[in-house]
């Protein structure tokens, strides 16, 4: 067990969370709704939506194998990160301490809330070590920030090295597994049981191809569960994106098919980036893109901008220098960024 109200914010632990108008009646039938000051015309988008989002979450439960208490519905995976570190961290105070490189928004959400960003640079195989991450914890660290499949580098976080972290480390540990639908390994999700100190994050942006309506997701222990409620804004999730994100997910087959059909590419992409006369090293990858040192990143980053086609150029990051970051996409995307890169000349 983990002691959570050591780990918890005072103001948040005693926080009385906003009350909403429909909260309050809840449970009862009801046909005239004058409690929430909503202009009666104008249905369906007249009325606020539900805060804490049922009937999608009711959904998700049996597809993510998590029961309904224990999943958080946020603006994007974004905005669960950012809540937190509201709930765990106080400003000036405490620490968190992440993998680096990851995915950037640790770091600005840190900086946002004033919580000190401590990181722990991954191996050659881009690999963490538990042993690392708990030397740079002290007492005021609350949260340890993994990845995996980690971004910008590709791959999956090896599992003997995470359950270390979360058996040994007395704080929170998120788990971002955004990519870990293209993963083959078994998700941490599915575990949530064993670790009452881990938060997982899932998001609708990456495989089901739904980043314009931003939904993200947090799976943990319930009583953290009902922390992050108590913190987010409450009408955090839109009625529009409730609805489109239930529509998503009922296209299963789609979901698959499309699935399958970026794993393929996947697989062609990597050998295939790997013969390029400008390629130096493609890493091995679990997600929807793959990191590649090349010759020089600058001037082909250029040369591909100049040609109508972006990829993320991470040769500024730690431990990514002279690397581009390329997502797989679809079957004529990928086949225009390799021969734009079979023309290119140094
Ligand atoms: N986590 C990781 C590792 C990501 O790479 C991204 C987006 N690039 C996100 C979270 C953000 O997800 P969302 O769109 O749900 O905010």
């Amino acid at each position: 067990m983990i002691d959570l109200k050591s780990l918890v914010r005072p103001n948040i632990w005693n926080l009385v969370p906003y009350s909403c108008a429909r909260d309050e009646f809840k449970g009862r039938p009801a046909s005239v709704f004058l409690d929430a000051n909503e202009n009666p015309y104008n249905a369906p988008i007249n009325r606020y939506p539900d805060p804490l989002q049922t009937e999608l979450k009711t959904m998700l439960s049996p597809m993510k194998q998590v029961p309904v208490d224990n999943m958080f519905l946020g603006n994007g995976s974004d905005e669960a990160i950012d809540v937190v570190f509201r709930v765990f961290c106080e400003p000036k105070e405490d620490n968190v301490v992440a993998i680096a490189p990851s995915y950037g928004m640790y770091q600005v959400c840190a900086e946002v809330n004033d919580v000190e960003y401590r990181t722990v640079l991954l191996n050659s195989d881009f690999q963490v070590s538990a042993d690392a991450i708990l030397a740079a914890c002290d007492e005021h660290t609350k949260v340890v920030f993994l990845c995996s499949p980690n971004n910008p580098t590709g791959n999956d976080l090896l599992r003997s090295e995470v359950e270390r972290i979360l058996n040994e480390f007395a704080g929170i540990v998120v788990l971002d597994e955004a990519y870990s639908d293209f993963s083959s390994h078994r998700p941490f999700r599915l575990d949530l049981d064993s670790y009452p100190n881990l938060i997982v994050l899932n998001t609708m942006s990456k495989a089901w191809g739904a980043a314009a309506i931003r939904l993200g997701m947090a799976f943990a222990d319930k009583a953290i569960i009902e922390l992050m409620n108590r913190v987010k804004y409450p009408y955090n999730v839109n009625q529009l994106t409730q609805e489109r994100a239930m529509e998503t997910l009922r296209q299963t087959e789609q979901f698959q098919q499309r699935l399958s059909v970026i794993l393929h590419e996947r697989d062609h992409m990597l050998p295939a980036f790997a013969e390029l006369p400008i390629c130096k090293h493609v890493y091995p990858t679990d997600a929807n893109f793959f990191l590649a040192r090349v010759t020089d990143a600058d001037r082909i980053y250029n040369y591909l901008v100049d040609r109508g086609i972006v990829v993320r150029n991470r040769n500024r990051v730690v431990l990514c220098g002279q690397c581009l970051r390329i997502t797989i996409g679809t079957p004529q995307e990928n086949c225009a960024l390799l021969a734009a890169l079979r023309n290119y000349t140094a």
